[in-house]
């Protein structure tokens, strides 16, 4: 890697005076901000945070308390939605992070613990192919029922929540897919990538073959890449730009070249980073160019359905469905429509909108392992608002979002009510008018 490229990039990882002097200080965007409406606080506000990060642009040092008012922002982007301004927040405080990481000091332990999460864990397929089994394994043995029954896990004292937070391991696991190519039902109309994800490969393996299958369905021929890696997603948002763009240059590689007609995910979060690979790779000579072919044909798979001819040939499902917008849907990617379109689509099914349904659920990358407390208080407030609506079922179009809803239907919810992703409601759908 070009040294000098390397020092060039993390100096450019820092908020930019051009976007800090959009913000007006209007405070417009407070109610937004879920922060902000749970703490009252305004240093934890996006404006509050804002006038933080144009201290440290002026020469302040970067404190203790600055770190924790940007820490403790779910860069859920609710007020870039509320904002009239233009403030790009999303861009601001993923810089924020960058400058703090790359200009701070963590302790050993926990240095020692990020970098193994970020730099060896996530971009592994064997790391989190052992991870996931070990997970399986204390799942299938009835462990983790034998701990909740038996009260054991309120031993884990606040751990408690975040064990209610682990995802369940599916096997077999989706890495086995990747590498193939499965063929369009029907004639090809769309040759598409799909990017897996990294733990949805072990937590959400049902979740991408149902993608695949209704991707198909709707005449594409599915290529999963052989040579993809994790998207970056959480490193960007934890600050550690260096391993995102690392990883950008891997799928950039993996995927350009395949004369597709769209790349696709179906994880809202990850798809807001892939399609910010043009700019996190723009000052990069070798791959600028490459970077924004990738992002321009970039979809999350809602917004790809809702734009091609879909088909229609779906059986009933009698059902109440709500939707919780993705923050990085909704606010990252401004997609609203397309999830609500497809619902709308199959037949038998009542839509029930849910009041706030744009406000975050807590969820927020891993926000709600680290932030557990406060988090969990959003939760609480979200499945209120899920319970008006009193639907059967909660779909939404991202993988975290549903491990969140999950842990809140279990400790809020009227009882029984199922959190799916939209593409599975489509793939039961069509499941349906196949009997
Ligand atoms: S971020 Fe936008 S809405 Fe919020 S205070 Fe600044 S200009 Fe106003
Ligand atoms: S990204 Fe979300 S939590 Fe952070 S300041 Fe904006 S609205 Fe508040």
């Amino acid at each position: 890697m070009d040294v000098s490229l390397v020092e060039s990039e993390s100096q450019l990882d820092k908020p930019q005076q051009v976007d800090l002097d959009r913000c007006v200080h209007c405070g417009l965007c407070l109610n937004a901000c879920p922060t902000y409406r749970e703490l009252g606080v305004e240093m934890d506000s996006p404006r509050g945070r804002i006038y933080q990060m144009v201290q440290v642009a002026s020469g302040a040092p970067i404190t203790d308390s600055y770190r924790e008012h940007i820490d403790l922002c779910l860069a859920c982007r609710g007020c870039e939605s509320a904002c009239p301004s233009g403030v790009q927040y999303g861009k601001l405080v993923e810089a924020a992070r960058a400058d703090i990481e790359n200009n701070t000091e963590r302790g050993f332990f926990t240095q020692l613990f990020r970098d193994f999460i970020f730099r060896n864990l996530l971009p592994s397929p064997a790391l989190l192919t052992a991870a996931g089994a070990g997970l399986w394994a204390y799942q299938a043995s009835g462990l983790q029922k034998l701990m909740r029954v038996t009260g054991l896990v309120n031993l884990l004292g606040p751990l408690k929540d975040r064990e209610a937070l682990t995802p369940e391991a599916q096997i077999p696991f989706f890495f086995r897919e990747i590498g193939k190519t499965f063929p369009a039902e029907g004639p090809r109309k769309y040759r598409v990538a799909f990017m897996a994800g990294c733990i949805a490969n072990i937590s959400f393996a049902r979740l991408n073959e149902a993608t695949v299958r209704v991707l198909q369905k709707n005449g594409c021929e599915v290529v999963v890449p052989a040579n993809q890696t994790c998207c970056g997603a959480l490193h960007v948002h934890a600050g550690i730009r260096d391993k995102a763009r690392e990883l950008a240059r891997r799928n950039v590689d993996a995927v350009v070249d395949g004369n597709f007609d769209a790349i696709i995910t179906n994880a809202a979060g990850c798809g807001s980073t892939l399609k910010e690979y043009g700019e996190l790779l723009e000052h990069d000579p070798t791959y600028a160019r490459r970077a924004a072919k990738f992002t321009s044909l970039m979809r999350d798979v809602t917004e790809f359905l809702a734009g091609i001819e879909l088909n229609t040939k779906m059986g009933a499902i009698d059902a109440t469905v709500t939707y919780q917008d993705s923050c990085h849907l909704a606010h990252g990617q401004k997609i609203r429509k397309a999830p609500r379109q497809l619902l709308n689509a199959i037949p038998g099914l009542q839509f029930k909108p849910m009041p706030l349904s744009d406000l975050c659920c807590g969820s927020a990358g891993i926000y709600n392992i680290l932030h557990t407390d406060l988090s969990m208080s959003l939760l609480e407030k979200k499945m209120a608002n899920v319970n008006l609506t009193k639907a059967t079922i909660i779909a939404t179009a991202n993988p975290g979002c549903m491990i969140q809803l999950e842990a809140g239907v279990k400790k809020w919810g009227r009882g029984g009510e199922r959190v799916v992703h939209v593409v599975e409601l489509l793939d039961e759908a069509y499941r349906q008018a196949g009997k």
